[in-house]
């Protein structure tokens, strides 16, 4: 399929599921802007190496997306945005009663008012080009939850429910908007906590995927970024233009435990 002459806003691109669902979305023919709350010239190096890589547009605008005038100012700079996908998030592990309460307010922000925010300034602007694609990458914590992860799974549940609400606010129109809803992905980020895991459990690196971070995923095996771009990309078909307002796990099996 070819997505030649879009543009696609990716918010938290410059690694991991971002990045890999930039990259799918430039193979497709999209043009790419990359974000994230950084302005090195590594960022800015990524989106030229995709420009390069892939034959279309790319670029690098740096905005927080903890701040909702620079979310809504990320669309605006963007130029154009046919495809938006709200992928910026973060993490933090801890029991609700010593949960600190600037995570939680960081993690709110990040994870669920920076889609709103987009998705505010993005529809507009879609309804002008009179298409638009919305997905939002969610989680299998956006459907399930786990101890410790109280401001992570009220985000992701809240995703979804905006999720939805997009959907319908956008039903008879040719706008979708859906919710990627990945299980665990072998991004840079949960790479980095094997070795630290493996001490902490004495265990070896296939124990600890496979037991302890792959418990609750059946399949035993990492969804990977590809698969996440892959997602999008079919999304954004128009064999995937009724589908609308849902959830797609892409989890090897976690939810339907
Ligand atoms: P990652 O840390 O590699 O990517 C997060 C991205 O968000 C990075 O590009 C980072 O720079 C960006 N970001 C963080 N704070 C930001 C801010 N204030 N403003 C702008 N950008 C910001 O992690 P990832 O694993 O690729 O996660 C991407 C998304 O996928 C997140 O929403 C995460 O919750 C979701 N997810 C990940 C997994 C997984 O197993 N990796 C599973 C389910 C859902």
């Amino acid at each position: 399929m070819t997505l030649s002459g879009k543009t696609a806003v990716i918010t938290g691109s410059n690694s991991g599921i971002g990045l890999g669902i930039a990259i799918e979305l430039a193979k497709a023919g999209a043009d790419v802007v990359l974000n994230s709350f950084t302005d090195r010239p590594e960022d800015h190096a990524i989106a030229d190496g995709i420009a390069q890589d892939h034959g279309v547009k790319a670029r690098y605008i740096q905005a927080d997306m903890s701040k909702g005038d620079q979310c809504r100012a990320l669309i605006e700079q963007a130029g154009a945005c046919d495809i938006l996908v709200n992928n910026a998030g973060i993490q933090h592990v801890c029991p609700i009663d010593s949960f600190p309460v600037d995570k939680w307010d960081a993690i709110i922000a990040i994870n669920l008012s920076s889609a709103f925010h987009t998705t505010a300034a993005a529809l507009p602007v879609m309804r002008k080009a009179g298409w638009g694609r919305v997905v939002n990458i969610a989680s299998a914590h956006g459907l399930t939850a786990s101890p410790y992860k109280s401001a992570y799974i009220a985000a992701k549940h809240g995703v979804v429910g905006l999720t939805k609400t997009t959907a319908l606010e956008t039903a008879e129109e040719p706008i979708t908007a859906n919710a990627i809803c990945p299980g665990y992905v072998l991004t840079p980020l949960v790479e980095a906590q094997i070795p630290d895991t493996m001490k902490e459990y004495d265990m070896s690196r296939e124990d600890v995927i496979k037991n302890v971070m792959l418990k609750r995923q059946p399949s035993k095996e990492f969804a990977t970024v590809e698969q996440m771009g892959g997602t999008t990309v079919f999304l954004c078909s128009d064999a995937a233009a009724q589908i609308t307002g849902t959830t797609i796990s892409v989890d090897g099996g976690w939810t339907a435990l």
